[in-house]
């Protein structure tokens, strides 16, 4: 029996924590226990069992929660490796491996001490006494909350914040004062869903109308409904309560069944036909699949030669070779009618794994993968922890999707920890896209990945004709600032006139991006964010499109009242309305975030398109997604090359990727595609290339300058961002940093900045960074953590400094 334990908790700090091991208590490596921690509950990850007797007196384990690992030795290597490589809390890694929030229930309780009721008696007699440096506000709240905890014996938090309106930092401050004990029963609970079920009995005696509806509706579904049912008809509840009082009905728990999907699978899934490239892949797939050892494969394939094809074909194989298969797939990819698709395919043998799942739903996914109940996983990004055993094959499709790179604490990048992942397990791993990232092309050049090339589209069909459109050389012919130009125009009209479909992209949603004022030239910012607020007409607002704040349309100018307000500029919404004041009779449709709730949404209108009940689609980057529809004859790119004037190095390759994603789009079915390219940078290379079709002139000239200018692949880069809701205190943390960064000079390593962040305030925040870059990695990442050492001895927190090693995002 080992006497301590180490464990790792979900808390911003580098270190593992000591606990005893009481008599009886057997805690594994890789389970989870519950200990106490400042006055609080947690769940963390046991790392280490031993007997060295820490300095420090050590509390004990409340209870152990798992009686067998629930990461197992690869994927707690996995998480370490995650932790070093991204410089992140190892207790926050294991915490986003394992979505098993919904197994613990969170339990805090607070009860008024002696101190309390005294306090709260000096204040009955001295009125609103004391406390000078509080608000008043927050005096009285803190009183409210005495005098509802003096009446009561322990109170759970919510009842008490609720009835109160107490904030928690208030009721934090009031433990601290020792006017309240805090004490935190959290605990683990059986996370299982259920539903109720009603079950019909004997039924005798005189029922009225719509009690007889209820038996009726019963009987007619075999004597049982889950309860919902029955509530949608909409009878008054009382009905079935009364039911249930005579006994003629009884209500029970039951687990309830998870759904895949509720859609019909199209047919004919697995009648692949699959051309040479196709076959050649697959089968380089399958051998590599064979060897039993690590091997990382890009798979190159132009927009439509049938990728997806390959990889549901691959994993079938490891399917029936009785291993296991993981897909990730990019955020909005993972739509109810692939979940359909899948479902067909595998079907209880494949578990989705995505953001719209709720708690519960996860967790049980998550323990049908774990039992082996399911082999196949597919899953948007953290999906790649899905635990899985005999792992032979990890693919990721769309690889350069930047919904792979999770942008919270721990900030790792999913592509990179598939690769790591197949590696650790033997297992061979598969990066799929049209348009593959700088890093993975730039692997496959060094033979770092083999390279399978699909170079053509399906049944040969020929890539879309592009054609650029110079939006100057328009403004200076038309004397006036266009958002369609009259060649894109035209072209649009012929294709309506034959009955052939559109699709127009605009990069931007919302009416207008920018509201200005005439009279003081000034503009209306976020009050979070130095960000212009953009106006979304149809909802009446202006949002802002980082913080999501959001605020009436002004009618005079905030800053100095004039009534010269002008609103600029062109969103995806004003475009619809454009496009229907051009084309009137056209049954136009818009997909961007404003029209798409959730996954049901977009599918809706890509189906509306599909199915022909619309003429033209006008979207954002939503539209130039993977889909798969044969009408569509012309692309028009009315807004795709805004992000060349930002300063991110990556705005030329992202841009390179949009426009040919959506150029895709373009002739998917018997008639050949166009695609009209309207610019503000119409000799920009990643606006050539990608109107030529050529990846491989613009991989190379982009590789020059990331060369030249010792960006990734070149190097390996981290964003170091200092960020305080105060702008002095941003300023001197990212100036004694800076200090430091200057007087730790490091062979090998260029360090740029402090400099203010190109987004300078954000969500409240004012941000100054740090731009790191090394020809090697440990040098780097050798020094990073060397800083967080330096910044913890500076007393700067750990939550207001963010290290974003590989960052894909610099603003
Ligand atoms: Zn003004
Ligand atoms: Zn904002």
């Amino acid at each position: 029996m080992f006497e301590f334990c180490d464990v790792a908790l979900p808390v911003p700090l580098d270190i593992v924590f000591t606990y005893a091991v009481p008599d009886g208590m057997q805690p594994v490596v890789g389970g989870r226990v519950l200990v106490p921690f400042r006055q609080q509950r947690m769940s963390g990850v046991v790392t280490e069992l031993h007997e060295r007797k820490p300095e420090v007196r050590t509390k004990n384990l409340i209870r152990v929660l798992d009686p067998e690992p629930v990461l197992d030795q690869p994927l707690l290597r996995l998480g370490k490796w995650i932790a070093d490589y991204y410089l992140a809390p190892v207790g926050e890694v294991f915490r986003t491996m394992l979505p098993l929030g919904a197994e613990f229930k969170r339990a805090i309780s607070y009860r008024i001490t002696e101190e309390g009721q005294l306090a709260l008696h000096l204040a009955g007699m001295s009125g609103s006494s004391a406390r000078s440096q509080k608000t008043p506000e927050d005096q009285l709240a803190e009183f409210r909350a005495l005098d509802y905890l003096a009446e009561r014996d322990t109170t759970r938090e919510e009842s008490l914040r609720s009835a109160t309106r107490v904030s928690k930092a208030l009721l934090g401050g009031m433990v601290r004062k020792k006017w309240i004990a805090r004490e935190d029963l959290s605990e683990a609970q059986n996370a299982a869903r259920t539903v109720k079920v009603a079950l019909l009995k004997n039924v005798d005696g005189k029922l009225n109308a719509n009690q007889r509806t209820l038996t009726d509706t019963l009987a007619a579904a075999g004597g049982k409904l889950p309860v919902d049912t029955l509530q949608s008809l909409e009878l008054p509840r009382t009905s079935l309560a009364t039911l249930v009082k005579r006994g003629m009905v009884e209500i029970s728990e039951e687990a309830a069944e998870f759904t895949m999907s509720q859609l019909k699978a199209r047919p004919n899934l697995f009648d692949f036909q699959f051309n040479s490239a196709q076959q050649a892949a697959l089968k380089s797939i399958r051998e590599q699949v064979g060897a039993t050892k690590f091997a990382g494969m890009l798979l190159h394939g132009i927009t439509g030669s049938g990728k997806t094809a390959i990889y549901l074909a691959a994993m079938r194989s490891v399917l029936e070779a009785g291993r296991s298969a993981i897909l990730l797939v990019p955020e909005i990819g993972l739509t109810p009618a692939v979940a359909a698709d899948l479902h067909q395919l595998f079907g209880e043998e494949v578990a989705i794994l995505h953001s719209a799942l709720s708690d519960k739903e996860r967790a049980e996914q998550w323990h049908r993968i774990k039992r082996g109940d399911a082999r196949i996983v597919v899953g948007t990004r953290s999906a790649v922890f899905a635990p899985v055993s005999d792992l032979a094959l990890v693919i990721v499709d769309e690889e350069q999707d930047p919904s792979y790179k999770q942008e919270e604490m721990p900030r790792y990048h999913a592509r990179d920890v598939a690769v790591m992942r197949a590696k650790m397990a033997d297992a061979v791993v598969v990066l799929g896209s049209a348009t593959p990232s700088l890093e993975s092309y730039f692997n496959a050049k060094k033979h770092k990945y083999t390279l399978l090339e699909l170079p053509d589209r399906v049944e040969k069909r020929p890539l879309p004709e592009v054609e650029i459109i110079d939006m100057r050389q328009e403004f200076q012919e038309t004397g006036s600032e266009q958002v369609i130009s009259r060649k894109l125009a035209e072209e649009i009209k012929e294709r309506l006139e034959k009955k052939e479909q559109v699709m127009v992209l605009l990069n931007r949603r919302g009416y207008s991006p920018v509201v200005l004022c005439r009279a003081c030239g000034k503009t209306l910012e976020c009050k979070n964010c130095a960000i212009a607020m953009t106006h979304h007409k149809r909802s009446r607002r202006m949002e802002c499109h980082y913080c999501g704040y959001t605020a009436p349309v002004p009618k005079a100018c905030i800053h100095c009242g004039s009534e010269y307000v002008y609103f600029l500029g062109t969103g995806s919404e004003k475009l619809e309305e454009l496009l229907h004041g051009m084309f009137p009779q056209a049954r136009i449709g818009r997909l961007d975030r404003d029209t798409v709730r959730g996954r049901e949404d977009f599918e809706r209108a890509l189906n509306a398109l599909d199915e022909g009940e619309l003429d033209l689609l006008v979207g954002t980057q939503m539209i130039a997604k993977g889909h798969d529809i044969h009408g569509v004859t012309l692309v028009g790119v009315v807004g795709a090359d805004m992000a060349l004037g930002f300063p991110d190095f990556r705005a030329a390759e992202r841009t390179f990727q949009l426009l040919t994603q959506v150029a895709g789009r373009a002739g998917r079915g018997q008639t050949p595609g166009k695609v009209v390219l309207q610019t503000y940078f119409p000799g920009h290379y990643a606006v050539q290339y990608a109107a030529q079709h050529d990846f491989t002139g613009f991989y190379e000239k982009e590789l020059r300058f990331r060369s030249w200018m010792h960006y990734p692949p070149y190097s390996a880069l981290a964003n170091v961002l200092v960020r305080s809701n105060k702008m002095d205190e941003a300023l001197r943390w990212s100036g004694i940093l800076g200090k430091w960064f200057e007087q730790t000079r490091h062979e090998g390593i260029r360090v740029l900045g402090p400099a203010a962040a190109p987004i300078v305030r954000l969500k409240q925040d004012y941000r100054h960074h740090f731009v790191v870059k090394s020809a090697s990695r440990e040098k780097l990442n050798a020094l990073l953590r060397a800083m967080l050492a330096f910044a913890a001895q500076q007393k700067i927190p750990r939550t207001q400094l963010i290290v974003d090693v590989d960052a894909v995002w610099l603003m």
